[in-house]
């Protein structure tokens, strides 16, 4: 854990670092790209091969996709507790899409001409659920749930397999229960490449969305345009901006939480007290013995983990404004106050008793949020991005009449005289 304060001669450097932009690396960029073009070549041969490759999997076209078979025995061997956290989940995140879902709309423009917009749900999208560290089940209900929510009458689920082929149980339920029509074991960026581009057994879909491995984040990146997609989520993160009235028990175990997800995770506090700090920081240590996955949580704390006492919580929010955390908690005495200044975060969690998990698994928005800055650029997943939006225009002679001076002279100054003749040709007798 890096434990710096603003008295550190270092802290400048330091904060200056955290307004991250997210680059692509070289070799990531490069690799993706030549798997990318492989898949776009040699259809599903190539899946196959890197299947094996980085799943150390055997798929052929008789395994490729979830059988009928495999959902039964699924819904079979997961528990009525497991069955009913979906239902509950799932309830939340179709209560929060109905709210957040654009509706048609018409009026007349300053002419008299009826405009408006249309919404109808994609076609066919695909829902990348990681699958390399852990089963994320709430993934799957917190991407493919909104699909659902919006209509999406095709929703294809994909997610790596084990070396076996097999598929947790658990995460098959609740994609099913999500509304996923098809299920694909495959993972990583040739997973997003056969989505985007199809292969003879994988038909291409409109658009992607979930989160994943710097693999997947860089594959979406590179076939924006093939397809829509929905934002960049990579490794997850956490800032914990709290003040003397943060609960250092808390604190420790919303930063473990998140380190609990390994890899490339970032955990951040912030606290203008020095008291906190020293807590939190023991707390920590005391916490981590007790968990279950202390060789990922360790990688985190060694390599992706500052603590971080500011001089005033203004600086606090200004730093978490620049880091633009997929996650921020917010902790403090004047919430009035300081809430409405943090605008970069995917998600804000308020107040002591506000643990992200709830949010991760339950609460309604969902957990697909940016990540590596992207909080400044992108929001997160919400179900009116799986609503494409049509605008409709509709004139009558009157609104005609009234458009044409304004037509004729925008023609006029482009030089395309069939423009102007296309409206005034609707007033001639
Ligand atoms: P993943 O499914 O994204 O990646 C596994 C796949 O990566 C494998 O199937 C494999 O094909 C490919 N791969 C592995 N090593 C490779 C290599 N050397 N070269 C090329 N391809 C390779 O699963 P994961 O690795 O567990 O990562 C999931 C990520 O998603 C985590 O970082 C987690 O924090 C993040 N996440 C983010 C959010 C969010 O909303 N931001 C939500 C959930 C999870």
């Amino acid at each position: 854990m890096k434990i710096i304060t603003y008295q550190d001669s270092s802290y400048a450097s330091f904060v200056k670092k955290l307004n991250r932009r997210a680059f692509p690396e070289h070799g990531v960029r490069e690799l993706v790209s030549d798997i990318i073009s492989e898949v776009a070549t040699k259809g599903d041969e190539a899946v196959f091969t890197f299947a094996k490759r980085f799943d150390g999997v055997e798929l052929t076209r008789k395994n490729l996709f979830v059988t009928e078979a495999e959902f039964e025995r699924a819904a079979r061997e997961v528990t009525a507790a497991t069955k009913d956290a979906v239902k509950r989940s799932l309830a939340n995140i179709r209560s929060f899409a109905k709210r957040s879902m654009r509706k048609d709309w018409s009026a007349k423009n300053a002419e008299g001409a009826l405009v408006g917009e249309r919404f109808t749900p994609f076609n066919r999208v695909g829902v990348y659920v990681p699958g390399g560290k852990a089963p994320l089940v709430s993934t799957a209900l917190m991407t493919a749930g909104f699909a659902q929510a919006a209509g999406v009458p095709e929703i294809v689920g994909a997610t790596p397999s084990g070396p076996d082929g097999s598929v947790n149980s658990a995460l098959l339920y609740a994609l099913q229960a999500a509304g996923a029509t098809e299920v694909v074991k495959i993972g990583g960026a040739q997973a997003i490449a056969a989505l985007a581009i199809g292969t003879k057994s994988i038909r291409p879909v409109d658009k992607i969305v979930g989160p994943g491995n710097r693999f997947v984040v860089e594959a979406k990146r590179q076939l924006i345009g093939a397809v829509s997609i929905d934002l960049l989520p990579g490794p997850s993160e956490i800032l914990i901006l709290s003040d003397k009235t943060g609960n250092p028990h808390y604190i420790a175990a919303d930063l473990l939480a998140q380190a609990e997800h390994g890899g490339d995770s970032i955990v951040g506090f912030v606290t203008d007290s020095k008291a906190l700090l020293g807590k939190v920081t023991k707390a920590i240590d005391a916490q981590l013995p007790t968990l279950s996955r202390p060789d990922y949580i360790k990688q985190v704390l060694k390599n992706g983990t500052f603590l971080l006492q500011v001089k005033s919580f203004a600086d606090g929010v200004a730093i978490a404004n620049d880091f633009a955390a997929e996650h921020v908690s917010l902790i403090t005495a004047d919430e009035e106050q300081w809430l409405p200044q943090i605008t970069t975060a995917g998600a804000i969690y308020v107040g002591n008793d506000s643990p992200v998990a709830v949010g991760d698994f339950l609460a309604g928005p969902s957990h697909t949020l940016p990540t590596g800055g992207g909080g400044r650029s992108f929001s997160g997943l919400r179900a009116d991005q799986f609503q494409r939006r049509t605008s409709i225009v509709r004139l009558d002679k009157e609104s005609v009449r009234k458009s044409l001076p304004v037509i004729e002279e925008f023609a006029r100054i482009e030089g395309l005289d069939a423009h102007g003749r296309s409206t005034a040709i609707r007033l001639e007798k």
